[in-house]
Protein backbone atom coordinates (compact mmCIF):
# COMPACT_ATOMS: atom_id res chain seq x y z
CA UNK A 1 0.00 0.00 0.00
CA UNK A 2 1.19 3.06 -1.46
CA UNK A 3 1.43 5.89 1.61
CA UNK A 4 -1.79 8.43 0.61
CA UNK A 5 -1.80 10.30 3.84
CA UNK A 6 -0.47 14.42 3.91
CA UNK A 7 1.59 14.58 7.32
CA UNK A 8 -1.11 18.14 7.76
CA UNK A 9 -4.06 15.08 7.81
CA UNK A 10 -1.63 12.93 10.09
CA UNK A 11 -1.33 15.99 12.34
CA UNK A 12 -5.27 16.26 12.64
CA UNK A 13 -6.03 12.79 13.05
CA UNK A 14 -3.39 13.09 15.65
CA UNK A 15 -5.07 16.04 17.49
CA UNK A 16 -8.97 14.86 16.78
CA UNK A 17 -7.49 11.20 18.25
CA UNK A 18 -6.67 13.33 21.30
CA UNK A 19 -9.41 15.34 22.08
CA UNK A 20 -11.20 12.01 21.97
CA UNK A 21 -9.44 10.78 24.62
CA UNK A 22 -9.84 14.32 26.97
CA UNK A 23 -13.35 13.55 26.29
CA UNK A 24 -13.51 10.35 26.83
CA UNK A 25 -11.61 11.60 30.45
CA UNK A 26 -13.96 14.43 31.27
CA UNK A 27 -17.39 13.42 30.00
CA UNK A 28 -19.55 11.57 32.22
CA UNK A 29 -22.21 10.77 29.85
CA UNK A 30 -22.05 7.57 27.83
CA UNK A 31 -24.63 9.19 25.02
CA UNK A 32 -22.36 12.09 25.22
CA UNK A 33 -18.84 10.47 24.71
CA UNK A 34 -20.64 8.09 21.43
CA UNK A 35 -21.32 11.88 19.99
CA UNK A 36 -17.96 13.29 20.42
CA UNK A 37 -16.54 9.54 19.09
CA UNK A 38 -19.13 9.62 16.09
CA UNK A 39 -18.09 13.08 15.39
CA UNK A 40 -13.98 11.87 15.46
CA UNK A 41 -14.54 9.29 12.96
CA UNK A 42 -16.87 11.20 10.70
CA UNK A 43 -13.74 13.59 10.62
CA UNK A 44 -10.96 11.15 10.19
CA UNK A 45 -12.28 8.13 8.37
CA UNK A 46 -12.93 10.29 4.87
CA UNK A 47 -8.46 10.64 5.15
CA UNK A 48 -7.94 7.25 5.82
CA UNK A 49 -7.22 4.82 2.68
CA UNK A 50 -10.19 2.62 2.38
CA UNK A 51 -9.63 -1.09 2.73
CA UNK A 52 -6.39 -1.02 4.29
CA UNK A 53 -6.05 -3.09 6.81
CA UNK A 54 -4.00 -0.91 9.28
CA UNK A 55 -6.77 1.99 8.95
CA UNK A 56 -8.87 -0.83 9.56
CA UNK A 57 -7.46 -1.94 12.83
CA UNK A 58 -6.98 2.10 13.56
CA UNK A 59 -10.79 2.87 13.89
CA UNK A 60 -11.66 -0.66 15.14
CA UNK A 61 -9.43 0.49 18.11
CA UNK A 62 -11.39 3.77 18.71
CA UNK A 63 -14.68 2.27 19.21
CA UNK A 64 -14.72 1.06 23.11
CA UNK A 65 -15.87 3.63 24.55
CA UNK A 66 -12.46 4.15 26.77
CA UNK A 67 -9.14 4.87 25.53
CA UNK A 68 -6.11 5.84 27.44
CA UNK A 69 -3.73 8.55 26.47
CA UNK A 70 -1.40 5.43 25.43
CA UNK A 71 -3.08 3.22 23.60
CA UNK A 72 -4.48 6.10 21.71
CA UNK A 73 -0.36 6.71 20.90
CA UNK A 74 -0.36 3.35 19.79
CA UNK A 75 -2.89 3.72 17.65
CA UNK A 76 -2.31 6.47 15.90
CA UNK A 77 1.89 5.25 15.42
CA UNK A 78 0.35 2.41 13.91
CA UNK A 79 -0.82 4.32 11.25
CA UNK A 80 2.23 5.93 10.26
CA UNK A 81 3.52 3.56 7.36
CA UNK A 82 0.59 5.08 5.76
CA UNK A 83 1.88 8.60 6.06
CA UNK A 84 3.72 10.18 3.25
CA UNK A 85 6.87 11.56 5.14
CA UNK A 86 8.81 14.65 4.31
CA UNK A 87 11.91 13.73 1.89
CA UNK A 88 15.28 13.05 3.47
CA UNK A 89 17.62 15.93 2.12
CA UNK A 90 21.05 15.57 1.65
CA UNK A 91 23.80 18.34 2.28
CA UNK A 92 24.12 19.47 -1.30
CA UNK A 93 20.26 19.35 -1.81
CA UNK A 94 20.00 22.02 1.33
CA UNK A 95 22.93 24.03 0.19
CA UNK A 96 21.15 24.17 -3.32
CA UNK A 97 18.32 25.92 -1.43
CA UNK A 98 20.49 28.22 0.89
CA UNK A 99 23.09 29.43 -1.78
CA UNK A 100 24.28 32.33 0.06
CA UNK A 101 24.65 30.75 3.15
CA UNK A 102 28.13 29.76 3.68
CA UNK A 103 28.36 27.60 6.67
CA UNK A 104 25.04 26.02 6.62
CA UNK A 105 24.24 24.79 10.12
CA UNK A 106 22.53 21.21 9.47
CA UNK A 107 19.05 19.87 10.73
CA UNK A 108 19.25 16.98 12.90
CA UNK A 109 18.03 14.21 11.30
CA UNK A 110 17.83 11.84 13.92
CA UNK A 111 15.52 13.75 16.22
CA UNK A 112 13.09 14.37 13.43
CA UNK A 113 10.28 12.13 12.62
CA UNK A 114 9.22 13.07 8.65
CA UNK A 115 5.82 11.40 8.95
CA UNK A 116 5.23 14.62 11.42
CA UNK A 117 6.73 17.36 9.34
CA UNK A 118 4.76 19.58 6.65
CA UNK A 119 7.68 21.63 6.21
CA UNK A 120 11.25 21.69 7.96
CA UNK A 121 12.75 24.01 10.02
CA UNK A 122 15.70 24.32 12.19
CA UNK A 123 17.15 27.03 14.53
CA UNK A 124 21.26 28.05 14.33
CA UNK A 125 20.92 29.45 17.71
CA UNK A 126 24.62 30.31 17.53
CA UNK A 127 24.02 32.93 14.52
CA UNK A 128 20.22 33.67 15.80
CA UNK A 129 18.75 32.12 12.48
CA UNK A 130 15.95 30.19 11.50
CA UNK A 131 16.46 28.04 8.54
CA UNK A 132 12.68 26.49 6.78
CA UNK A 133 12.68 24.33 3.82
CA UNK A 134 8.64 23.98 2.68
CA UNK A 135 6.52 23.11 -0.21
CA UNK A 136 5.53 25.65 -2.66
CA UNK A 137 3.72 25.89 -5.99
CA UNK A 138 4.95 21.94 -6.58
CA UNK A 139 8.45 22.54 -5.08
CA UNK A 140 10.63 23.17 -2.25
CA UNK A 141 12.08 26.55 -1.47
CA UNK A 142 14.30 27.97 1.15
CA UNK A 143 13.78 30.47 3.30
CA UNK A 144 16.25 32.04 6.16
CA UNK A 145 15.24 34.48 8.60
CA UNK A 146 16.85 36.48 11.65
CA UNK A 147 15.73 34.25 14.44
CA UNK A 148 15.02 36.42 17.85
CA UNK A 149 16.28 34.74 21.07
CA UNK A 150 13.68 35.75 23.07
CA UNK A 151 10.57 33.61 23.81
CA UNK A 152 7.07 35.40 24.61
CA UNK A 153 3.69 33.41 24.43
CA UNK A 154 1.73 34.48 21.23
CA UNK A 155 0.38 33.44 18.01
CA UNK A 156 1.84 31.42 15.58
CA UNK A 157 2.06 32.53 12.01
CA UNK A 158 2.74 29.41 10.49
CA UNK A 159 0.24 26.99 12.76
CA UNK A 160 -2.36 29.72 14.52
CA UNK A 161 -1.60 28.32 17.35
CA UNK A 162 -0.50 29.86 20.52
CA UNK A 163 2.18 29.10 22.30
CA UNK A 164 5.99 29.79 22.51
CA UNK A 165 7.41 32.11 19.62
CA UNK A 166 9.89 34.44 18.32
CA UNK A 167 10.06 36.80 15.83
CA UNK A 168 11.48 35.65 12.39
CA UNK A 169 12.46 38.37 10.11
CA UNK A 170 13.07 38.06 6.29
CA UNK A 171 14.68 39.97 3.74
CA UNK A 172 11.84 40.22 1.04
CA UNK A 173 13.42 42.02 -1.46
CA UNK A 174 17.15 43.51 -2.23
CA UNK A 175 17.18 46.19 -4.78
CA UNK A 176 20.37 46.96 -6.41
CA UNK A 177 20.87 50.46 -4.34
CA UNK A 178 21.82 48.00 -0.77
CA UNK A 179 18.55 48.63 0.41
CA UNK A 180 16.17 45.75 1.74
CA UNK A 181 12.54 45.07 2.55
CA UNK A 182 12.05 43.06 5.81
CA UNK A 183 9.23 41.14 6.64
CA UNK A 184 8.81 39.95 10.49
CA UNK A 185 6.35 37.48 11.61
CA UNK A 186 6.14 35.66 14.94
CA UNK A 187 6.57 31.37 14.78
CA UNK A 188 6.95 28.96 17.01
CA UNK A 189 10.42 28.13 18.61
CA UNK A 190 10.21 24.69 17.96
CA UNK A 191 9.47 23.53 14.61
CA UNK A 192 8.26 20.45 15.49
CA UNK A 193 6.12 21.39 18.12
CA UNK A 194 4.42 23.98 14.92
CA UNK A 195 3.99 20.91 12.61
CA UNK A 196 2.04 18.56 14.93
CA UNK A 197 -0.16 21.95 15.28
CA UNK A 198 -0.17 22.37 11.54
CA UNK A 199 -3.24 20.45 10.30
CA UNK A 200 -3.94 22.19 6.88
CA UNK A 201 -2.20 23.27 4.29
CA UNK A 202 -2.99 26.89 3.68
CA UNK A 203 -2.10 28.67 6.41
CA UNK A 204 1.56 27.62 5.92
CA UNK A 205 1.07 28.48 2.30
CA UNK A 206 0.01 32.02 3.07
CA UNK A 207 3.02 32.44 5.60
CA UNK A 208 5.39 31.51 2.87
CA UNK A 209 3.80 33.75 -0.05
CA UNK A 210 4.64 36.43 2.49
CA UNK A 211 8.27 35.80 3.44
CA UNK A 212 9.83 34.30 0.28
CA UNK A 213 12.41 36.43 -1.32
CA UNK A 214 10.84 38.33 -4.20
CA UNK A 215 12.20 39.49 -7.50
ZN1 LIG B 1 3.55 27.27 14.85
Amino acid sequence: MEPTITTYEYSYITQQVNNLVSAYLSVNDVKMRGVVRATTLERIVPLLPVDDPLAQTFVHGLQPDRLTREAAAKLIGMIEPLVIPFPQLTTKQLSKLFRKVKKLKQPEWGSLNLHQLTYLGWNDGGNQKKYLVAPYEGRLIGIQGQFNPETIKGLCAICHTIGNVSLFVSTTKTSGLGTYTRNGNYICRDSAQCNRQLTEPQALTDFLTVVRPKR
